[in-house]
């Protein structure tokens, strides 16, 4: 599955009870399947351990303007919008699927 914010190649990682897709080496998006967010209140901390081993590629600067399209569906755009402006934490939902969250 290719990462909707650079089109990196995501990874799966187990984070204590769950399993995430993470965007290594790219900009350090992370992948939630819908029931696996269902299991976490807050995305960024329950994956927070994981998270410092994500090696983000600083080159890469994303569009936080730009509507993402869904990995899974062909052609869905995601819905956008933020946990909490300080944050910083974005979040692009498939309504079938899932989210890719940023944790700013
Ligand atoms: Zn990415
Ligand atoms: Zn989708």
């Amino acid at each position: 599955m290719k990462c909707p914010a650079c089109e990196n190649e995501l990874s799966k990682i187990i984070a204590g009870e769950i399993t995430v897709d993470v965007c290594k080496g790219g900009c350090g998006g992370i992948w939630f399947d819908r029931f696996e967010l269902q299991k976490v209140d807050e995305p960024c901390e329950s994956v927070g351990e994981v998270l410092l081993d994500i090696t983000k590629n600083e080159k890469i600067v994303i569009d936080q303007t730009k509507r993402r399209r869904c990995p899974k569906c062909t052609g869905l755009i995601m819905m956008r919008h933020f946990f909490s402006v300080k944050k910083r934490v974005t979040v692009d939902e498939c309504p079938g699927w899932g989210v890719l969250v940023r944790c700013g």
